[in-house]
């Protein structure tokens, strides 16, 4: 089975600049080629060929920062936790489906109940569903009352937090969740580091010493100082709570360190933005949905403020937007993507932090994330030109996983 993927551009993941009138080769689920001009006769012969004028190919979208469990349909994660396990398994299926037709060919989850999404993993590994590529930690660990304490991933002190990372390891864990700080789940502290610097420490030294990756939820200052110091692989949300009012101070020698380290950032600001969405699209709210609006567009203004302050740090930034938490939809890396761009940075820069970039940070760059000959055939093709406008990401017209055609205009 060979298939060249034509169109007006490329842009590879890479960084580069786009290459205009480049044709892409595919045979048995692999890159194998991609071409400017003619097309070599060994690459064309008895190949399909698959034309879209006016359209952009690209890398399939990666989402860094998702929680399959969750509906993303405005649901409380205290009322989504609310069902037994099989009903999260079904979610997970569902949303990591959604996720495909999004053009997001692969996810990294990071935090589900029990081991709901490593069960999703090996079903769709047996070919019973569609979704995305998906890399998993299992449950987040978490202090005992700690975010999300009701996934399974409760841990204190230095001896069970090492018990509970080889523990996470042995069930199948790609890489390992911390909760560095509170959120949003009720009487959890946003606002201050859940670990010890000891505590953190010996988080990270474990996951090393079992060669996996380390990302770390953190809210406020102090808790990204922690798992900056501690040598974590990656900081999720980089928040600046100050307070249990959703009142934020950007910490600038905390960014500085931050940025020295190297770390990667997930700024999630689509958590902000859909929930704003969310609301705008309504006919009529009720006092409570007023003041729902107003908390959350405050909340993305700081977000996006932050974020472009990071960026002026010198922070790295990847795409991720926390999808499946309250509004936060599934195909949302689009809306993820102009929140960055908002943020300052350039379109370009932007879907590398979805593509290319994403899946060096997570990981994965030898399998997937650019239009390199030799990975896997994980591809989109939008309408119209994402450097020129963003939008175009929600025009799919071709979305490939590993050279199987899942959506085709
Ligand atoms: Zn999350």
């Amino acid at each position: 089975m060979k298939t060249l993927i034509k169109a007006d551009r490329t842009i590879d993941g890479t960084g580069a600049e786009p290459v205009i009138g480049a044709t892409v080769a595919v045979e048995n689920g692999r890159i194998t080629g991609v071409y400017t001009g003619e097309v070599p006769e060994a690459a064309s012969a008895g190949a399909t060929v698959l034309e879209y004028p006016g359209s952009t190919i690209m890398p399939g979208m990666i989402d860094t920062h998702v929680h399959l469990n969750l509906p993303g349909d405005g649901t409380s994660l205290e009322d989504a936790v609310r069902e037994p396990e099989g009903v999260l398994v079904a979610t997970s299926s569902f949303t990591a489906a959604r996720a495909l037709a999004g053009g997001v060919t692969t996810v990294r989850d990071l935090g589900a109940m029990g081991g709901t999404v490593f069960h999703l993993k090996r079903a769709l590994a047996l070919g019973h569903g569609k979704g995305p590529r998906i890399v998993a930690c299992g449950q987040p660990i978490t202090i005992t009352g700690g975010h999300t304490w009701y996934f399974g991933g409760e841990a204190d002190g230095e001896v069970n937090l090492r018990r509970k990372v080889r523990e996470m390891v042995k069930q199948g864990a790609d890489f390992i969740k911390v909760m560095g700080s509170g959120g949003g789940t009720v009487n959890t502290l946003s606002w201050r580091a859940s670990y010890t610097r000891e505590e953190m420490a010996a988080l990270a030294d474990e996951a090393h010493a079992l060669d996996k990756k380390i990302a770390v939820h953190c809210l406020c200052a102090e808790s990204i100082e922690y798992a900056v110091d501690a040598g974590v692989d990656q900081i999720e949300h980089a928040g600046f709570l100050i307070d249990g009012k959703g009142h934020q101070k950007f910490d600038p020698r905390v960014a500085e360190k931050l940025a020295k380290s190297g770390t990667p950032v997930t700024g999630t600001l689509a958590v902000a933005g859909s929930a704003v969405n969310a609301m705008l699209a309504k006919d009529k709210l009720t006092p409570e949905e007023e003041a729902f609006l107003s908390r959350w567009q405050t909340l993305l203004e700081d977000n996006v403020e932050q974020f472009r302050k990071l960026r002026e740090a010198g922070v790295r930034l990847v795409a991720g937007t926390d999808a499946g938490w309250r509004f936060t939809p599934f195909d949302g890396l689009p809306l993820e993507m102009e929140l960055m761009h908002r943020g300052g940075m350039s379109t370009l820069e932007v879907l590398t932090a979805g593509t290319g970039f994403a899946a060096k940070v997570i990981g994965i760059d030898q399998e997937v994330g650019t239009l390199t000959t030799g990975l896997a055939a994980d591809i989109i093709v939008v309408k119209g030109n994402p450097l020129d406008d963003l939008g175009a990401l929600r025009h799919l017209q071709l979305v490939m996983q590993a050279g199987e055609i899942h959506r085709s205009a």
